[in-house]
């Protein structure tokens, strides 16, 4: 039987000047776009080994496209998985990935960018679309009551806090699995207030289920190529590319083992929060970027 793999697919890496947090943003003099023919070519080879347990196609920003490019990427897409979800900063409202897409992730952070990102989400919302808004901790912080009654004017459906991701060119400030921690129970608080759901609760207390973890993570790049999230010594995330399948095979299994080893004394055993930019570094006995505390604090065990 096949593996499951949730497939992320990165047609560029490049992001609009002024939005400085991709997480490839170290890769913003990558002017590459992947290639269609390549990625068809790509697809089937994968395929011949994994099952596409989900598919999503993220950027760089992937809203600097045109049109027929999605409309392509889609159709060859859909023929392994009909849903298809994408991740946005939304900059601009291209027709084929709102029509196109299952389910439009958008980040949504409340900053100088946020005019034009508002008015595309709630375009997108008036169209019938499901959207889920992202929000990077260190921006939601302060005056939560503000940025709950500005969310629910927007309509949406969902809102989750992601926690901050430190790259090579944003490095002001420092990531802690407590910061994201401690914001996620503030809100929860107040969550009688929101009027949309609220995904870390419903995440903390096991009632929707996240599978976001590295190990069955694989990416392809705007260079054609497959790929592994990795986070280096330094807490930076970068993709490690590699040659074909049977080199990534090889590498997702070493992947697993790793992990599995991590995490064996963990009573939750890979059943936590922990997402793909997974430090591994910063497991401890007592807490961990899977954010151990924050089931705990919210199951009570
Ligand atoms: S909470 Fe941390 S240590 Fe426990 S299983 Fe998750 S990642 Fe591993």
């Amino acid at each position: 039987m096949k593996d499951n793999i949730k497939l992320v697919i990165l047609p560029l890496y490049r992001v609009e000047n002024d939005y400085s947090f991709s997480v490839f943003n170290n890769l913003e003099n990558n002017k590459n776009t992947l290639s269609l023919e390549s990625l068809e070519n790509n697809l089937s080879k994968l395929h011949f080994k994994f099952n596409f347990s989900e598919i999503s196609i993220e950027g760089g920003e992937i809203s600097l496209l045109s049109d027929i490019y999605f409309d392509l990427l889609f159709k060859l897409l859909e023929t392994y998985n009909k849903k298809i979800s994408v991740a946005t900063d939304f900059v601009n409202f291209n027709k084929s990935l709102i029509n196109n897409a299952d389910v439009i992730n958008v980040l949504y952070n409340f900053n100088h960018n946020s005019e034009l990102v508002y008015k595309n989400i709630k375009a997108a919302v008036s169209s019938g679309k499901i959207i889920v808004v992202k929000s990077i901790d260190l921006f939601v912080k302060d005056n939560p009551l503000d940025k709950i009654s500005n969310l629910n004017r927007l309509k949406i459906k969902s809102w989750k806090i992601i926690p901050y991701q430190k790259t090579k060119t944003n490095i002001t400030e420092v990531y802690s699995p407590d910061i994201y921690q401690k914001t996620v129970l503030e809100y929860k608080k107040l969550s009688e207030y929101m009027q949309f759901s609220f995904l870390n609760k419903l995440e903390s207390e096991g009632i929707i289920k996240t599978n976001n973890f590295p190990i069955n993570t694989v990416y392809i790049t705007p260079n054609n190529k497959f790929g592994l999230g990795k986070i280096d010594t330094n807490g930076f995330f970068y993709i490690e590319e590699v040659e074909d399948v049977d080199e990534l095979e090889k590498k997702l299994k070493e992947f697993q083992s790793q992990q599995i080893l991590l995490c064996r004394d963990c009573k939750y055993q890979l059943n936590c929060l922990a997402d793909r930019y997974f430090n591994p570094a910063l497991v401890t006995k007592n807490d961990c970027s899977g954010y151990k505390n924050l089931i705990k604090t919210t199951k009570g065990k």
